[in-house]
């Protein structure tokens, strides 16, 4: 269920029964022909319909993130590493405060990954709470059908192109972008990263049939169900 759909009655009550929360994080940055929200609307869909029949509230995503490196593109929007982890230890200060004791942020971009430094630390300082962090689209199982259907799959590529991340009217290209190297791109300016990003896919195809993308998607609600349901300190 989603906060946005109760009221603090309905989460009070939740309280005396249950102490699990999820917070969706994400980014709005370049997705060459996708939506530019995409880590945002994949991160906080994943984590709803995993959330779903647990009925664990889902938070609003957080829908900026870290990544200076993409800044050449217009509509990127990046947080310092400083602002971001100061609004997501806001967050989970807040969640403590209320009682919730077993927190999952599910995660959509790879530049947030500071965070995971941060519950490091925060959780020293608040020992009864829990906190996961999970890439949801790098975790195991989900990566593992991702390299099943396509081995060459990248940001922006055919593994971000679902039906809720495309655009109407857009049309992506046929070709099978060759890999790039995302390492190098962190030591670039962004208008270096742009000459060598191009439209921004990383490689492989723009686009595969639906029955391929929504075989990632199911395995990915499914296996951010199961960090919500188990293996809890
Ligand atoms: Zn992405």
């Amino acid at each position: 269920m989603k906060i946005r759909d109760m009221n603090w009655m309905q989460v009070e009550e939740y309280l005396k029964k249950d102490n699990r929360a999820v917070l969706p994080i994400g980014s709005t940055e370049q997705h060459a022909q996708l939506s530019l929200c995409v880590d945002h609307i994949l991160s906080e869909r994943v984590a709803v319909e995993a959330a779903e029949p647990l009925n664990v509230p889902v938070f609003p995503g957080v829908p900026y993130g870290i990544t200076p490196y993409f800044m050449g593109y217009p509509g990127t929007i990046s947080l310092t590493p400083d602002t971001y982890l100061r609004l997501i230890r806001d967050i989970l200060d807040s969640l403590a405060v209320h009682g919730f004791r077993r927190i999952v942020l599910v995660n959509g971009h790879g530049g947030n990954a500071p965070v995971e430094s941060l519950i490091a630390e925060w959780r020293g300082a608040h020992p009864g709470v829990a906190v996961k962090f999970h890439n949801w689209w790098k975790a195991p199982a989900t990566w593992g059908k991702v390299r099943e259907i396509d081995p060459l799959a990248s940001h922006a590529s055919w593994m971000e192109n679902f039906p809720w991340t495309r655009l109407d009217g857009v049309r992506y290209p046929s070709a099978r972008k060759p890999l790039l190297d995302a390492a190098r791109i962190r030591a670039l300016t962004p208008a270096e990263a742009r000459r060598y990003l191009g439209d921004g896919n990383f490689g492989g195809y723009y686009q595969r049939p639906d029955e391929d993308v929504l075989a990632v998607w199911r395995a990915g609600v499914e296996e951010t169900r199961a960090v919500i349901a188990r293996d809890w300190p």
